[in-house]
């Protein structure tokens, strides 16, 4: 006889549950997933996945129009939101159908339904109580906006993939990933497009050099970027649009304003309150290296914790929990260097430091740059540019951070993440021999240092 119904008990099925209560089942362990809405979590219903979808969605506007330099002849396109979203839907649907094969086949027990601590060994879902050894919090985040008048107007990621209209003139408000995501989503299937940001830059955290570079890139696209710029309230006209009064006492009108003002972690009626778990100041689960909370049979990872936000973390973080639980405790999670994509058009990707981070760090860095056209617009007609940028220590020649703005940047930077991780120094990345004709053997043919921002 088992002191518990489980071994543990996972709440939420999203990239970190997922993986965390398949891993430990695989290991032994006797496990339970609660998920109240899909299996799959952000990532796959509201976030990566359709975001995905949606932005090779609006680059056809982009390669059609290109198209014609190479010796095609187009008519004007027309987009369709409700073929995209249905074929979207329909593909979520197929990727929820099979979260819940592989869960099955692990031997995970599915339980739908709002899942509440009541004991530190206890949990409720829809009435029906459970007992259990170890609890793993994996419930992510949803979106944040902030308070002000006609706030209720707006709406958020959450509610973009499904809206039932589509709109013809929209304002972004927001600097960060969603928000020149959805920017550059919205201008390519055709919508004239407003970003507010309320700084003098977006993307703070990002090289200044690449936020720059995007600014001009999407500017060039049509969007149109209003910075240094605040939405004081929104009201809504009789015809059913938003007025978007600005404060630079401008207005807008527009028929949809997308908040994507930053995301606060899922911690509110789970019943922390009933058990010991510390959360920070931004609601945000305090835990050790081993994802422990101050509860110590309780753990928590993912967008849920205050770590970085991003599906391959969550996933890394639950092999390391699982592995440390019931495997070999092998499992080295190590937040150096994660590499990360904003997939505007053209891309960002980037690994390692800025050159600003490597400046407070180091006190001799060599800096590589490139601004160029890639081949393709010297026929398409396009005047989008690829920036490509390398930060390196003088002292040990060890490459610190590569940055990159063009198309596939994500694809590129992936495979300088592993030869980071392996220790690429620049004497490394000169002596690689060039992919050509490709933008990526631009990386492996800088050589001549520039002036650092600073100089
Ligand atoms: P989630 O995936 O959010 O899963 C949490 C699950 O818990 C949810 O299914 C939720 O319904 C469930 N849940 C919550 N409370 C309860 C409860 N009480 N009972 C039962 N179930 C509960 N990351 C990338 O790496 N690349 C991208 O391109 C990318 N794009 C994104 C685009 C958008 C628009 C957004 C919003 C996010 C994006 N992210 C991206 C971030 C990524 O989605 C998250 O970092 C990741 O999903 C976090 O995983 P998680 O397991 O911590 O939480
Ligand atoms: P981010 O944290 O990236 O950006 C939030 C933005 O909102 C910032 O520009 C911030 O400005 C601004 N902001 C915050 N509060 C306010 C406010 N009160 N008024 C006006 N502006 C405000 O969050 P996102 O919502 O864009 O995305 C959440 C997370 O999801 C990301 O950080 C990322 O980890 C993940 N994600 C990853 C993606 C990917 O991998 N491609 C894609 C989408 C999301 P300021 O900078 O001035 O603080």
């Amino acid at each position: 006889m088992h002191q518990y119904d489980y071994d543990l008990f996972v709440i939420g099925a999203g990239s970190g549950g997922v993986r965390a209560s398949r891993m430990a089942a695989q290991y032994g362990a006797r496990v339970a997933i609660a998920e109240n809405k899909q299996l799959g979590g952000t990532c796959v219903n509201v976030g990566c996945v359709p975001k995905k979808l949606f932005v090779y969605a609006a680059h056809y506007s982009d390669e059609i129009s290109w198209a014609e330099g190479f010796g095609w002849t187009t008519s004007a396109p027309v987009f369709n939101w409700n073929i995209l979203k249905n074929n979207k839907n329909a593909e979520i649907s197929r990727l929820n159908a099979i979260y819940g094969q592989i869960l099955a086949s692990s031997n995970v027990d599915i339980i739908y339904g709002d899942a509440r601590i009541v004991e530190a060994h206890k949990i409720v879902v829809d009435n029906k109580t459970y007992s259990c050894d170890k609890i793993l919090i994996a419930t992510g985040g949803k979106p944040f906006i902030p308070e002000f008048p006609g706030k209720e107007l707006a709406i958020s990621s959450d509610e973009v993939f499904h809206m039932d209209n589509f709109p013809r003139k929209v304002v972004v408000v927001g600097g960060g990933y969603i928000a020149v995501e959805f920017a550059g989503i919205f201008n390519g299937l055709g919508v004239e497009t407003h970003l507010i940001y309320r700084g003098p830059l977006f993307l703070r955290g990002f090289d200044l050099d690449v936020r720059g570079f995007v600014a001009e890139e999407l500017t060039k696209k049509g969007i149109h970027l209003h910075f240094n710029t605040e939405v004081l309230r929104i009201d809504k006209l009789n015809d059913g649009s938003l007025s978007i009064v600005l404060s630079d006492n401008t207005s807008l009108v527009v028929e949809t304003a997308l908040y994507a003002t930053g995301r606060k972690p899922l911690t509110d009626n789970l019943g922390l309150e009933t058990i010991n778990v510390h959360l920070n100041k931004d609601q945000a689960i305090s835990v050790n290296e081993h994802f422990q909370t101050s509860q110590a049979n309780v753990y928590a990872l993912g967008d849920v914790t205050d770590n970085i936000q991003l599906t391959p973390v969550a996933i890394a973080e639950a092999m390391a929990f699982s592995n440390h639980l019931y495997g070999d405790k092998t499992f080295n999670l190590d937040y150096q260097n994660i590499p990360t994509a904003v997939f505007c058009q053209p891309n960002i990707a980037t690994v390692g430091l800025t050159e600003e981070q490597a400046q407070a760090q180091h006190p001799n860095i060599d800096i590589y740059k490139s601004s160029f056209s890639p081949m393709k617009h010297s026929l398409s007609g396009a005047t989008e540019k690829t920036l490509m940028k390398v930060v390196v220590n003088q002292d040990n020649d060890q490459v610190l951070g590569m940055h990159m703005v063009g198309a596939e940047a994500g694809e590129i930077i992936q495979g300088m993440a592993v030869a980071m991780k392996l220790g690429l120094t620049k004497s490394a990345l000169d002596s690689t021999i060039g992919i050509h004709p490709t933008a990526a053997e631009e990386f492996v043919t800088l050589r001549k240092p520039v002036p650092r921002s600073s100089d």
